[in-house]
Parts: C-alpha cells; structure tokens; sequence
C-alpha cells in the first residue's frame, strides 16, 4: 500500500500542498479549541476576535511558505568590476518559529559569500533569510538550507552562514533557561577549504566595532 507522498522538505522550497489547505473558519475554529484547552472561554468578550487576529498573525508568521527562495536570488548582475572579495551582510535579525512547539525562535543571520563574477543585490540575502525564517524550522535546517540555495543559485567560490538565536522553547517553558543562544553554522567551498576565509568571515562577524561601518 503506497501513502500518498507527502515532501517533508525535499528541496529547499517546499510549501504546502495548496489543495489541503483548510479553509479560514477552520483555521479560526481551531484556534478556538486551543483557547478552550488552554482554559478560557472563546466567547468572552476580549476573545471574540482572537481568532481572526491569530490567523492573519500566521499569515505573517508564515509567509515564507509562499516564497520560492531561488526566485529571490534570481537576479544577479555581473558588472562587479572585478570585485572578487567576500561579500557579508551581518546581524540581519530574523524571527522564525520551532517547529517542535510552535513558538518564536528570535535571532541574527550572518551571511556571506565569496563571489565567482556574479553577486545578488545585498536586500536580497536579507529576504532569503525571511524567506527560510517565516515557517517552520529547527535553526540547524534553516541555516543549511540558506547556505545551500545561496551556492546553487549564485554558484560562489564559497559560502558561510552563522545563525545565533534564542528559542523560547526553552525560555519559557521545559528547561525555562533564558539568555542562551543557540549558534549554528554551514560553510561550504573556500569557506570550508580555506582557513584564512573562514577567519576573515569569523573576525567580521564577531568583531562589534565592525557593527556601525557594515550597517551604514
Ligand atoms: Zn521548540
């Protein structure tokens, strides 16, 4: 007996199937059954409307399962006149979501590049991050698959992506530690081969002093 196929991230984007999906008033009447399991009572007043806000919020949340990241990098242009040095956007914040719990994974991208003649306007390494954050994610799949679309796309000399980030999973409940950040990284070609990029990548990222000169 073969079960229907589902894609459990085949790829690095994968919406969806778009015929599955339930309606608006479902959505809004599960949401109404959470706030029963959680104790309350969703025809009081202050709730009425919680559930229509709870799913427009998830339209936000979850925008990424909309986006084709590889769209996002198509573009690119060649005219660098020569530049053939790392390319890093550092500290782009991000907001995804657990997907073993459903709450905010809050944190900053570092992601950079060594360009082979062609690079990608810089606002859209930013929107790939979002791309991969608004959905569903453990920060370990969120960071390859940044790393990963980046090298197929632009075709780079090397990639290198760090993510530090903080999961209230584990803030606010189970183990309820605050403060910690979770660090993962992908380096890929000369990222990985070459220890003087991997430093310079590493000296720009953690250097603070070169916070205000990157982010002019
Ligand atoms: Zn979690």
């Amino acid at each position: 007996m073969s079960a229907p196929r589902k894609n459990h991230f085949s790829g690095s984007d994968m919406p969806a199937d778009q015929a599955d999906r339930p309606t608006r008033e479902e959505a809004e009447a599960a949401v109404r059954v959470l706030l029963r399991w959680a104790g309350d009572d969703p025809r009081r007043e202050g709730l009425r409307d919680t559930p229509g806000r709870v799913v427009r919020a998830y339209e936000e949340f979850f925008a990424g399962y909309a986006q084709n990241p590889h769209d996002i990098l198509a573009r690119t242009f060649s005219e660098v006149q020569g530049y053939d040095e790392m390319i890093v956007l550092k500290d782009i914040r991000f907001e995804s979501y657990c997907e073993h719990h459903m709450v905010p994974i809050i944190g900053r991208a570092h992601v950079a590049y060594l360009p082979n003649k062609r690079v990608v306007g810089i606002s859209k390494l930013a929107r790939l991050v979002d791309a991969f954050a608004k959905r569903l994610q453990i920060q370990e799949k969120m960071t390859a698959q940044i790393a990963d679309t980046l090298n197929e796309v632009l075709q780079p000399l090397g990639v290198g992506v760090i993510l530090e980030a903080a999961h209230q999973c584990m803030s606010t409940r189970g183990v309820h530690k605050a403060g910690v950040a979770m660090v993962t990284s992908r380096m890929l070609g000369s990222f990985r081969d070459d220890p003087s990029t991997r430093r310079e990548f590493l000296a720009i990222v953690g250097d603070q002093s070169a916070f205000s000169v990157s982010n002019t």
